[in-house]
């Protein structure tokens, strides 16, 4: 029987840690793979287009709205963001583990498209005092910046009860031990996608002579 791939899709606070956390998966998990999201958003200094992001203008997301690109997309701190449903229809063909690095309104979206394949958790730090010193230790986004960020975060914490994990990233070697058991079942879970299929080739076999 061929499964198809699953899709572990990750959401939380901007600051609590999700890149690094998905970076580490992706080093450990061989049939992992990122979905890399088209933004508006200015790159900052450590990313690489194409890697962290493919970033492009607002006229050409707009055509790339209007042309169906993609599988979801939301305006998230006054930026644009969106999933490319080609390369995700591509991944779970080749039955990766596509992780997703999106906002609780494009989760929203895709739990409406692909339940599925979806296996969700919820990354946050332990209080939002640790967030705002995360965020300002970064230094890659301003005051303003900062500030928008942490008044979307309260906004996204009502949310949580909608993911099936949630990760408190308190200590990263804790944190990353929990997100790679839930990679794992994440893994497993999608030998269920194709289950109808399953059952009527269990139902045909004939006994080996
Ligand atoms: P950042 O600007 O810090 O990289 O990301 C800001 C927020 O946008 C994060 O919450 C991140 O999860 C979300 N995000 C990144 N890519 C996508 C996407 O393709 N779709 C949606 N809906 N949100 C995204």
């Amino acid at each position: 029987m061929k499964n198809k791939g699953a899709l572990l899709v990750i959401s939380g606070p901007s600051g609590a840690g999700k890149s690094s956390i998905i970076k580490e998966l992706l080093k450990q998990i061989p049939n992992a793979v990122f979905s890399i999201s088209t933004t508006t958003r200015n790159k900052r200094e450590d990313e690489v287009d194409g890697v962290n992001y493919h970033f492009t203008d607002e006229k050409s997301f707009q055509k790339e709205i209007e042309e169906g690109a993609f599988l979801e997309w939301a305006n998230v701190h006054g930026c644009f963001y969106g999933t490319s449903l080609k390369q995700i229809v591509k991944f779970l063909d080749e039955e990766k583990l596509v992780i997703l690095d999106i906002d609780v309104q494009g989760y929203m979206l895709l739990k409406k498209r692909l339940k599925r394949y979806i296996t969700s958790v919820f990354l946050t730090t332990k209080n939002i005092e640790e967030l705002k010193a995360r965020l300002l230790l970064r230094q890659s986004d301003s005051k303003t910046e900062v500030k928008k960020r942490l008044k979307n975060a309260i906004a996204e914490m009502n949310y949580i009860n909608r993911y099936k994990y949630l990760v408190i990233n308190d200590d990263f070697k804790t944190a990353f031990a929990q997100m790679l058991n839930i990679a794992h079942s994440a893994l497993n879970k999608r030998s269920l996608i194709d289950s109808d299929k399953f059952i009527q080739t269990w139902k045909r076999a004939k006994k080996a002579k």
